[in-house]
């Protein structure tokens, strides 16, 4: 299984200096984890107790250095990053505290001489949930990178009880289960109840004259909860720096439960903390479309408030003078989730310390930095202030206070013109009076910054032109990243011990390095050595999918992977239709079945419970599977696998066996995409649109080395502009025709026409996403994958390519790009 990489790293020198770094060290740990916190001999552990004894014996390797961490910080001095985000996904800690250790190879040794199988343990691991998909996933890879780079930086989110919804098919339906990753407790965590911070919620405001005269203002709260600090650690690779994710759990407060106990309504007590406990229970599953909710807000404003506590409590000295706050802290918005913050930070430096207005004006804007991660339109959240100003009274006061300066700064750059002050305000008043928190975040924020070239660009020119126009520098790109560390080195043993056979470990920490394999493109016998890997890896995927979900992948076929959250804007029903499309081509005779590439196309997605049409694609999706799999006039030359819940644990086996990566969102809708990088690292040649970060890729791999389709931005909002009609489409061109008629036939449903009428009136009445505009070019670009297929030798040297020249995705490349654009922060070590 997992072979050998030697990191070539020297401060791992001197952790195998600890006499602990051996196989009876570690036996020695495991042994006392099992007995002292599971309570069993080895003789009675369950798998279960393995895999925890294991676990918190692998911790005990990072905590000394997290500890150390700790003093380090507090003597430099220097600015921490704080990265604010409602969602961190994961995925399993196991793998990635032995790699960060370097502990792999003796702690499969040990567990092997006790007749424990590491493998068998590491299942055990349920991953930890707590995002939707690609917003979540880059936090959970910067806070990964910073560690690496020495930097310090404290992430602060939520610990979610249930994370992002199981997802299981009934009748190819999707149906949802709670994720209760922590039944079994969590490994990782330490939580510390005595740190316990204390949040409030609704009431009123009213003025006072304090000692010298002055009118002030203080929120006198109606109900709070109190916020508990679970810390997982986060150790760096190559390194003895270990920061902290700190995930805040909510509850009741007992100071209220007791009043309420003593009046002697028991009851009502139990019930008003369930209502606390309640905040942090559950993550939404929305993706890119929030829902205007209550308990959203709660959770937002819970989150902030505890970790600007947090942060100016108990990690600035006593007595630090706060006017100087923007020296020593960089709070990082990931989207606008986190943007009550802000007004916070202003209470808490005019209401608790006695700021000026002024005074705390400059101090909030030195405080934050806002990553803008959308360009839909509804993705872009607003908060009702009859909501905000009930929920968080004090909070509204400020936000208006805030845009009524705001408002008199355009007015006096922008005289006389009133439709502008009214754009860019940061209260509309339609459809409902609301709070915009894009401006907000706009407004407060040092700099605002897409996360892609072309995302970027859109910010500027298309969401928020006016603010553009009135403070250009405010607007910068980071491309995002994923760490090469979880995405490669772990996910991908056999490319990373033949990576490292010709270009040393150096790679991990500095994945530029990949471009030392550039010559190795034209070496015949490297070309043999990666295609063997690429087909080891694909036979550990049929073992995973064979007794994950009882899959059956056919061996040697071209494996075509598209695995996302479902979303119209990203056109699963594009790849759909090019599949189906296939199968009605050697139906109808036009195509002879020995001329298909084999191929299977792998989906992976789960849509939001409440997105009925996004829940009917995955029902299409299935039904096709479910006939295409098993007609023999195909003769097994194409099908269709669609695990179910896909999630991070899942995407470390899927992506490293992929040939094909599916990257087909409209144009200008995918603000950057990172699933696309994880491919283009693994070796899988993308087919792909000019979208988010597509456009960044293609730019380093070359037109030969990358299948290109469909129309650009500007010819997609030229297409809108001059009225999109997809039923002209549909009725031209005869091959989209026939498909859609197949799905229509009702020969995907038992005979029963009509069955998917919601998935073909979308794409016939209005394509959102013009899928219908961009599918000719796509099945000719489908076609030039399957021409190039055809030479392996020339796919392989291409597959080459796309690892030798994507190395710029390492997510180090974005947190060095934020400390020198953006943070102006640095390590310390
Ligand atoms: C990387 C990742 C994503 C993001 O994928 P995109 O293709 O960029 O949308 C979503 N979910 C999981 C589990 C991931 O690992």
């Amino acid at each position: 299984m997992p072979v050998s990489v030697p990191n070539g790293n020297d401060p791992i020198a001197v952790i195998a200096d600890d006499p602990r770094h051996s196989v009876s060290g570690f036996t020695t740990e495991f042994i006392r984890e099992l007995h002292n916190r599971q309570g069993v001999s080895l003789r009675d552990a369950s798998l279960h107790d393995k895999f925890q004894a294991t676990a918190s014996a692998v911790r005990h390797y990072m905590v000394d250095e997290w500890l150390e961490t700790k003093d380090k910080n507090a003597a430099a001095k220097q600015k921490t990053v704080g990265y604010l985000s409602a969602e961190y996904l994961l995925g399993p800690q196991l793998d990635n505290a032995l790699l960060a250790t370097d502990l792999t190879e003796i702690v499969e040794e040990s567990l092997a001489q006790h007749g424990i199988d590491l493998a068998q343990v590491r299942e055990q691991e349920v991953e930890p949930g707590l995002g939707n998909g690609g917003l979540g996933r880059l936090a959970a890879c910067f806070i990964d990178s910073l560690a690496t780079m020495d930097v310090p930086c404290i992430g602060y989110g939520i610990r979610y009880e249930y994370g992002i919804f199981r997802q299981t098919f009934v009748d190819g339906h999707q149906v949802e289960e709670a994720d209760k990753w922590l039944a079994l407790e969590s490994p990782w965590e330490f939580v510390h109840p005595e740190n316990a911070v204390q949040v409030n919620f609704a009431g009123h405001t009213e003025t006072w004259t304090d000692e010298t005269g002055r009118e002030r203002t203080r929120w006198v709260p109606g109900w709070g909860v109190q916020g508990l600090p679970y810390n997982y650690l986060v150790p760096g690779y190559g390194t003895r720096r270990v920061n902290t994710l700190r995930l805040w759990g909510a509850r009741a407060n007992n100071q209220f439960d007791l009043k309420t106990f003593n009046q002697g309504d028991y009851v009502e007590a139990v019930r008003a903390q369930t209502f606390a406990e309640n905040i942090s229970k559950v993550l939404y599953p929305e993706d890119s479309t929030p829902q205007g909710k209550e308990l959203r807000l709660q959770q937002q404003y819970f989150f902030v408030a505890c970790s600007l506590r947090d942060f100016i409590e108990n990690e600035l000295e006593p007595g630090f003078d706060l006017h100087r706050l923007g020296e020593r802290i960089i709070f990082q918005l990931n989207d606008t989730h986190p943007v009550i913050a802000v007004p916070e930070l202003m209470r808490i430096l005019i209401d608790e310390k006695g700021f000026e207005w002024d005074e705390a004006w400059e101090v909030t804007k030195s405080c934050f930095a806002y990553t803008c991660h959308t360009l839909l339109p509804e993705a872009l959240e607003v908060w009702p202030t009859e909501l905000l100003g009930r929920l968080l009274p004090r909070h509204m006061q400020i936000i208006n206070l805030i845009n009524v300066s705001f408002m008199a700064e355009v007015r006096a750059t922008f005289p006389g013109d009133e439709e502008r002050a009214l754009r860019m305000s940061i209260v509309t008043e339609h459809p409902v009076q609301s709070v915009r928190m894009a401006h907000l975040a706009t407004v407060a924020g040092s700099k605002v910054n897409g996360v892609a070239a072309l995302h970027s660009q859109l910010l500027r020119d298309k969401v928020l032109p006016d603010f553009s126009a009135l403070w250009p520098e405010k607007f910068t790109n980071v491309t995002n990243g994923v760490t090469p560390r979880r995405f490669v080195r772990q996910s991908n043993p056999g490319l990373s011990a033949l990576v490292t056979s010709r270009i040393g470990g150096g790679w991990v920490k500095h994945l530029d390095q990949f471009d030392g394999l550039e010559p190795l493109a034209d070496d015949a016998g490297f070309r043999e050595e990666f295609r063997a890997v690429k087909a080891a890896n694909k036979e550990r995927l049929r073992e995973v999918l064979h007794k994950r979900d009882g899959i059956d992948l056919p061996e040697g076929h071209l494996l075509d992977v598209m695995v996302k959250r479902l979303h119209e804007y990203k056109r699963q029903t594009l790849k759909l239709l090019h599949v189906v499309s296939l199968y009605e081509q050697v139906l109808s005779g036009k195509r002879k079945v020995e001329d298909l590439t084999p191929r299977t196309v792998v989906f992976g997605a789960k849509a939001a419970p409440g997105y009925r049409l996004a829940k009917d694609i995955i029902h299409l999706i299935n039904s096709v599977a479910a006939v295409v799999n098993r007609d023999p006039r195909l003769e097994g030359r194409l099908g269709i696998a669609f695990p179910a819940n896909y999630n991070v644990t899942l995407a470390e086996k899927l992506i490293p066996a992929a040939d094909l990566s599916e990257q087909i969102s409209l144009a200008g809708m995918e603000a950057s995409g990172t699933g696309n990088m994880k491919f283009a690292l693994n070796g899988a040649l993308t087919i792909g649109t000019d979208d988010g970060a597509n456009v960044e890729i293609r730019g380093l791999v070359g037109d030969d080395n990358f299948f290109l389709f469909g129309m650009d931005e500007p010819a997609a909002a030229a297409l809108r502009e001059q009225g999109y009609r997809p039923r002209s489409i549909y009725e031209s061109d005869e091959t989209l025709r026939a498909t859609i008629d197949l799905i229509e036939s009702g020969i995907f449903s038992g005979g029963r026409g009509g069955a998917f009428g919601s998935v073909t009136s979308a794409l016939l009445d209005e394509d959102r996403f013009m899928a219908f505009a961009d599918f000719a070019s796509y099945l000719e670009a489908q076609e030039a994958v399957e021409a190039k297929y055809a030479d392996q030798e020339a796919w392989t040297r291409s597959a080459i390519l796309n690892v030798a020249r994507t190395g710029y995705f390492s997510s180090d490349r974005s947190m060095r790009d934020y400390l020198d654009r953006i943070w102006h922060a640095g390590p310390v070590v």
